[in-house]
Order: structure tokens, then C-alpha cells, then sequence
């Protein structure tokens, strides 16, 4: 039995991963990607090299918390896509799939590192092949050097710009750039011009991505509304409204965007309480400020345990793996607080921009036509879903039983706050009231050859 597992190799896990192991504890980090970076720093140990220019300076300080993680004596497990969490009077046991078979590791404590999920955008023609999700695109071109072709941006959010400008960089911008927030969005969002100006280097770095996009000469579009995307058996043209006028952009490539969300899927398996988090307009788990949870032994860092961006998870995995040291016994509580309080610091002026994005740049509010599918594994339309609740669904648990949404090999991850929404819309109660689904393993799909080749049942693979 190993001291802390660690779920996720994005900043939080490869940064909380280095302080523990550095503190004295046995540590195994597993992330279903084959190398560390999580989300932002993705593939950074191959990539920095011959990408950096088109990612930019932030992407490559990824390489110095994969370099601080393979200096340290914590064990990463490459590929190891975590399906399961079992907890026990002793501890917990992990199960997770890697080169086709099940394994399983025991761990005195967990730390779920997981990160966030693009927020579905669904709207009419989001189905069609050609449109992905804009973190999709940058997936593409962080592993693979692929930047889409003749493509069009909608959404919403910093990511948008950052996307956008490292498309323009890569020598391939994209053709417009479609903005859903409102006029109103940003002037509401200067109620916070106090944080976001103590953020001022997310302001400016925003300017700057703004200022390259407008040198590129690509059309921004803003307030953009009634968007549906053409297409027969592909996307090749977005339609929306903007300016008083109707437009159509033809294109190989729709790229949607709209935020991100904490990837909650691995905490609520094992009973973490979430709650709606107005602000960021998602479900949150319910942490204390060191990163613990009501569920003894599980502690939560970075996106996942709410939006704070990459720095604030490097430092958030670092408070709570001092957490986890401390109440493990290998630090006092006071070397804990020493350590943590300029980490504390660092946090609270991270965060101080966040209130500002949040408002400036909102999830579009059109409502979700009646025929645009939501649950895209089960095939589930905004309308079916509005029907369910006039027969008496009251939530996105009945949801299933009334026609199968969320019941796919997603486990609802791209549907489920969207068929929240559309729930309480429709019956009047809170996003709490309405709730979520509950979900249970397996978290990704798991074959019964890669159960049928785990040889030893809780065979700990760190050891
Ligand atoms: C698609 C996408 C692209 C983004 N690009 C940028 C960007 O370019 N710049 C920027 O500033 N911010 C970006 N963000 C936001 C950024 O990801 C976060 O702010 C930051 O990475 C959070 O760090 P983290 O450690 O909390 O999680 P992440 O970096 O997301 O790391 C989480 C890790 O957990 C792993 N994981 C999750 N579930 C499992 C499981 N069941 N089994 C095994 N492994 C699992 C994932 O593979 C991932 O490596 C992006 C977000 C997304 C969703």
C-alpha cells in the first residue's frame, strides 16, 4: 500500500506529486496520457521543442513541473486510464486499464487531479463531422502538429483567443472568430475591474492575443446569436446573426468553445458533495481551503475542484499535498502552515482575475432548440428532454430512465449540465434541486478482455 495516489498529470498532480514525494511519501501518479502535462502542458517534454513558437512562453513552463516530477521519487504510470475508485477501512484501491489489461494499485490516500471539460455548446449542426471542440483542435495540434483548415471559431471565453492566436501563429488562422457574450457580458463583468486588475498579466496577455488575431486580419463577429451550422454529411458553413445583420461564413472547420468545467466525474463516484457554483454556472465539489473533502482520505486540486487556470492549480496541487503530509505524519501542522502560507498568497492573487473572466465571458444564453441533440451517445434532443419533465422528471437521474440520456460511453460527461439546465428550466427548481447524474464505475469504458487479463486481483503496481 502506497501513501497518495495521485489521478491527473496536469499541473496539479505532476506539482502536488513532486512536493509530497519530496516530503516523504510514496506517491503514484496515474494519467491516462502517455506523457505528463495534463490539458495546458500537454505532451510539453515533445512538443516544447518544436512547437513552442505556436504555443507560446506559459505552454513551456510546463517542462519544468514534468522535470520536477521524474526528478522526484514519485512513480508516474503512463496510459493508465482510471475506471474505478473502491474505498475500504484501510484505504482505497484504483482500478485502471493500460496496454489492454486492468490493474489495480492500493493507496492510503487519494488526490484527484482530473481538470477540467470544454462545456458542451450544443446548437443546431454540432453533430456534424468537421466540428469539434476548439481544446479538441489544440489537442490536434499540441500532439500531432495539425492545425484545422479553413476553420471558424464560436464561442465564447480566453481560451477562444488563445486557440485563435495560435492558429494565426501556426500560419493557418482561422477564418472568423464568432463571439456569443452580449454587449451587456463585458460591462456587467467591469463590477469586478478590482480583481481583474490586480490580475493585470491575464489582461494583458488577453490584449495581446487580441491584437495578434486583428494584425491576422481575422473578422471578429461579436453578440453573435442564432447560430446553426450547415451541412449535409459535413459542417461547411456556420449561419448566425450579429450586428443587426444575418451572416454565413463557408468553412471545412467548426471549432466551438464556450469555457471550462471541473471534470467532476471521479469525485462523485465516490460520494464528494458538488454544488452549484452561480458564478462559473457549473457544479463544483465542496472543498476546504487545503484541498479536503467530506469523504475521509480524498482531497481534490486544480480545475477539478473548481476553474482557477493552470497556475493556480501548479499551486493548489502543492497546498494540498502539504495537506496530505501533515495528516500523514510527515510534517507538523505548523511546517504545514509555514510551508503553505506564501503557496496561500500566491493563490488569492492568481484567483483575483477569475470573478472578471467568469462574467465577461458566459456560456451563450440562446435557448437550446427543441431538435438539437444534447445526449450525443444516446441520441437525446433538447426537446425529448423538455418532454420527460412535462411527464414528471424532476431530474437527470429520472432522465435516463425516461429515455436513456446520459446512459452512454460518455457517462454523461458532455451532456449532464446541460440536461441539468434544461430540467430546471423547465420545472422551476434550482440547479441544486435539479441535481445530477449520479455516476458510477466504470468512469471510461472499460472491455471485459481488459478485466479478464487483470491477473491478481489488488496486485499493486507500484510495488
Ligand atoms: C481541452 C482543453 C485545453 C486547454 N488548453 C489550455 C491552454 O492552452 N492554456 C490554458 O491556460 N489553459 C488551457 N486549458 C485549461 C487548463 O487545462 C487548466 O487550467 C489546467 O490544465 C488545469 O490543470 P489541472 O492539473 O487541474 O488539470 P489538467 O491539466 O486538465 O490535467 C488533468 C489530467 O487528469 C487526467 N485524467 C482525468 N481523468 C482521468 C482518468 N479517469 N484516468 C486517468 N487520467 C485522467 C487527464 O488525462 C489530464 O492529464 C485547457 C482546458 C481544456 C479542457
Amino acid at each position: 500500500m502506497i501513501d497518495l495516489a495521485i489521478i491527473g498529470a496536469g499541473p496539479a498532480g505532476m506539482a502536488a506529486a513532486a512536493e509530497a514525494a519530496g516530503r516523504g511519501l510514496s506517491v503514484c501518479v496515474l494519467d491516462e496520457q502517455a506523457r505528463p502535462g495534463g490539458q495546458i502542458y500537454r505532451d510539453v517534454d515533445r512538443a516544447a521543442g518544436t512547437l513552442g513558437a505556436i504555443l507560446g512562453p506559459d505552454y513551456a513552463h510546463g517542462a519544468t513541473l514534468s522535470g520536477a516530477l521524474r526528478d522526484s521519487a514519485a512513480r508516474h504510470v503512463t496510459g493508465a486510464v482510471v475506471w474505478a475508485i473502491e474505498t475500504d477501512d484501510a484505504g482505497f484501491t484504483v482500478n485502471y486499464t493500460r496496454d489492454g489489461a486492468s490493474a489495480q494499485i492500493r493507496a492510503g490516500r487519494i488526490l484527484l487531479a482530473t481538470g477540467a471539460l470544454e462545456r458542451p455548446m450544443p446548437l443546431p449542426g454540432w453533430t456534424l463531422p468537421g466540428v469539434m471542440t476548439a481544446g479538441a483542435a489544440q489537442i490536434l495540434l499540441k500532439q500531432s502538429g495539425i492545425v484545422a483548415d479553413r476553420a471558424v471559431l464560436v464561442g465564447s471565453g480566453p481560451l477562444l483567443y488563445l486557440i485563435a492566436a495560435q492558429m494565426v501563429r501556426a500560419g493557418t488562422p482561422p477564418l472568423a472568430l464568432v463571439e456569443t457574450p452580449a454587449r451587456g457580458d463585458f460591462a456587467g463583468a467591469l463590477r469586478h475591474l478590482g480583481g481583474a486588475l490586480r490580475g493585470w498579466r491575464y489582461l494583458m496577455k488577453g490584449a495581446g492575443l487580441l491584437a495578434a488575431i486583428r494584425r491576422a486580419g481575422v473578422p471578429r463577429y461579436r453578440a453573435a446569436t442564432e447560430i446553426y451550422i450547415e451541412g449535409m454529411d459535413r459542417a461547411t458553413a456556420v449561419r448566425f446573426r450579429a450586428g443587426g445583420q444575418d451572416h454565413r461564413i463557408g468553412c471545412d472547420t467548426v471549432l466551438l468553445h464556450q469555457g471550462v468545467v471541473p471534470n467532476t466525474q471521479a469525485a462523485r463516484s465516490i460520494g464528494v458533495p458538488h454544488l452549484w457554483d452561480d458564478q462559473q454556472r457549473c457544479f463544483s465539489p465542496v472543498v476546504d481551503t487545503w484541498g479536503g473533502t467530506a469523504v475521509p482520505g480524498v482531497f481534490l486540486a486544480g480545475d477539478g475542484a473548481g476553474i482557477g487556470g493552470a497556475k493556480l492549480a501548479e499551486v493548489a496541487g502543492r497546498i494540498t499535498a502539504l495537506a496530505i503530509a501533515a495528516e500523514a505524519g510527515w510534517i507538523t501542522p505548523a511546517e504545514r502552515d509555514r510551508d503553505a502560507a506564501p503557496l496561500m498568497a500566491a493563490r488569492r492573487a492568481e484567483g483575483a482575475v477569475r470573478p472578471f473572466l467568469d462574467a465577461a465571458y458566459p456560456p451563450a444564453a440562446a435557448p437550446i432548440a427543441d431538435d438539437t441533440i444534447v445526449c450525443r451517445c444516446e441520441e437525446v434532443t433538447a426537446g425529448a428532454i423538455r418532454g420527460y419533465a412535462k411527464l414528471g422528471c424532476t431530474g437527470p437521474n429520472q432522465a435516463k430512465a425516461f429515455g436513456r440520456a446520459g446512459m452512454g460511453p460518455c457517462q454523461g460527461r458532455y451532456c449532464g449540465l446541460t440536461v441539468t439546465a434544461l430540467l430546471a428550466e423547465a420545472t422551476g427548481q434550482t440547479e441544486d434541486e435539479t441535481g445530477y447524474y449520479r455516476i458510477r464505475p466504470p468512469l471510461k469504458p472499460v472491455t471485459l478482455a481488459e478485466l479478464a487479463a487483470m491477473d491478481a486481483p489488488h496486485k499493486d503496481a507500484a510495488e
